[in-house]
């Protein structure tokens, strides 16, 4: 059901997610390549590690994925001493040699696609169409921030009235931290390193501890492109050890994180408790996306892309919708509607292509979602339940489901996961539903339903967010052409996968020579 929303995407990587005997094909690639796994430090001259992690599948837990070695606090430290010392070399590289790499990279990644779906779904549960999805954005991200170096790391000559000869310059800012979710494990992971490494820093990178397999596959397919060792290293394990003693090192010249906002705004304070440079942040976290449908709404067009914003990868985006605000007038039909639809979802095994709604990530994801399950039993009215069969049992599965809240204020943080509330509205009430959805404090993704362009225009000019969609999904952002990230509670900005990104890596080096 939710192969459409990718369509486009997948044809650019040879992998068509509407021809049936390829996707058959690439299935049975993904069936076969079952690990185990392993993953450790990448850190050139580390000689001990921490605890071994055990790795089972969140559609079943009895099934081994693999195992994982952390970082101890000696490897740390060995990686900060590498990246330090690795700069200077690297950011002498020229710029197109950096982008050379990572192009390369891109290649290698292509060219083992179902190797790379098969880790994602077995390490976080991904369908086989998020798991397309997920390689061609990562393909994207080391392409576009390849060609961003290229564009932005030319010496720009500045002529103007001071008779001298004026010129700018890029450089990379030194050592920078990348954490990454466990959502995108190949796509985000791949585009923070990609863009603090064509800008010339040296990276260490830490994945979440759910997708530490990935992450490490994903280092080490770009030493094989050719990254030097010392220059991107990996360091397994959990934020409150590894994480920590990342950003509070004044070494550490800037962090790139997505995840949630209280661990943004902690990263935050470390860096701001350390002597020496400012830190550079750049964080993209949460959201409470809303999607606004009038009377002019398109139901069947509406439910659908509703359907697809709110379940495509169990809900595990940050942009996914949350919150459906649909006119009174045709609100009977769409909620009808969107129960029926509700009732074809098909929950299941990531890996068979009959699936659209997988597990989400792990016990503690699901604890969440099952209590705010109670908790809408008591404040709020059940739509629907998507209904599973006992084959999930042994995972972390979360039926998708739907509520009807009288008020966007019964939400009181976001909930990751397959899980949609719908709210009527009136039609002297759309300033209220702007401001209600404002006043949350978050701002990444808004759909608007509307073919009434005063109302979309109105609804987008007000709307304090990242990104609007207007008469479509609301997910799946394509990098260079549909920039990804929000503000507020959202993140810092800038936007990955647009224009503004490369440059937060960077410090600028103006020269001026008296001629
Ligand atoms: N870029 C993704 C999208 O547009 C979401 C990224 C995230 O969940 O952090 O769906």
């Amino acid at each position: 059901l939710f192969r459409s929303q990718f369509q486009d995407r997948s044809n650019s990587m040879g992998v068509n997610l509407a021809n049936d005997a390829q996707l058959a094909t690439l299935a049975a690639q993904i069936q076969a390549a079952t690990g185990p796994w392993t993953a450790g430090p990448l850190v050139p001259g580390a000689t001990s590690a921490g605890a071994t992690v055990e790795v089972t599948s969140p559609a079943d837990r009895r099934v081994r994925v693999g195992q994982w070695q952390a970082a101890d606090g000696a490897t740390v430290e060995q990686a900060l001493r590498n990246a330090t010392e690795a700069h200077a070399d690297w950011n002498a590289v020229p710029a197109a040699s950096r982008a050379a790499i990572l192009e390369h990279a891109a290649d290698l990644l292509e060219s083992r696609t179902p190797d790379y779906i098969a880790m994602c779904t077995r390490e976080a549960g991904k369908t086989i169409p998020d798991g397309v999805a997920e390689v061609r954005e990562a393909v994207d991200f080391l392409r576009y921030y390849a060609a961003e170096a290229r564009r932005l790391f030319v010496i720009e000559a500045l002529p103007g009235p001071t008779g001298e000869s004026n010129s700018l310059q890029l450089s990379g800012r030194g050592v920078f931290v990348c954490i990454s979710p466990w959502n995108f494990p190949l796509a985000i992971f791949a585009g923070q390193i990609a863009a603090a490494l064509a800008a010339g820093n040296t990276v260490i990178a830490k994945a979440a501890e759910q997708t530490t397999l990935v992450g490490h596959a994903a280092v080490k397919l770009l030493h094989e492109a050719g990254v030097p060792a010392h220059v991107l290293q990996y360091v397994p394990g959990d934020g409150a050890s590894v994480g920590a003693a990342l950003t509070a090192d004044p070494r550490v010249a800037g962090v790139v994180f997505t995840g949630s906002n209280a661990t943004a705004l902690a990263i935050n304070r470390a860096l701001a408790a350390r002597d020496g440079a400012i830190g550079t942040l750049i964080a993209e976290t949460g959201g409470q996306n809303a999607l606004i449908a009038d009377s002019s709404a398109l139901p069947e067009q509406l439910v659908k892309d509703a359907l697809g914003s709110a379940f495509t990868s169990a809900g595990q985006r940050c942009s996914a919708a949350r919150v459906l605000f649909v006119q009174d007038d045709i609100a009977d039909k769409v909620i009808g509607m969107l129960s029926g639809a509700m009732q074809e979802l098909t929950v299941g095994d990531p890996a068979l292509l009959s699936t659209d709604v997988g597990p989400v990530i792990d016990a503690d994801a699901l604890r969440m979602l099952d209590a705010h399950a109670e908790r809408m039993a008591s404040e709020a009215r059940l739509i629907a339940t998507t209904p599973v069969g006992p084959e999930v049992a042994h995972g972390t599965f979360f039926a998708p489901r739907a509520w009807e809240l009288q008020s966007l204020t019964q939400l009181q943080r976001e909930n990751f996961g397959p899980a949609l509330h719908v709210i009527r509205w009136k039609a002297d009430q759309l300033d209220a539903v702007i401001d209600a959805i404002n006043n949350t404090g978050y701002g990444l993704t808004l759909g608007i339903h509307s073919r009434i362009d005063e109302t979309v225009e109105k609804i987008s000019a007000r709307a304090r967010v990242g990104n609007v969609y207007v008469n479509r999904n609301q997910i799946g952002a394509v990098v260079g052409v549909q920039p990804f990230g929000g503000q507020r509670l959202s993140g810092t900005g800038p936007k990955a996968g647009g224009s503004h990104y490369l440059p937060r890596f960077t410090t600028e080096k103006t020269v001026t020579i008296n001629t």
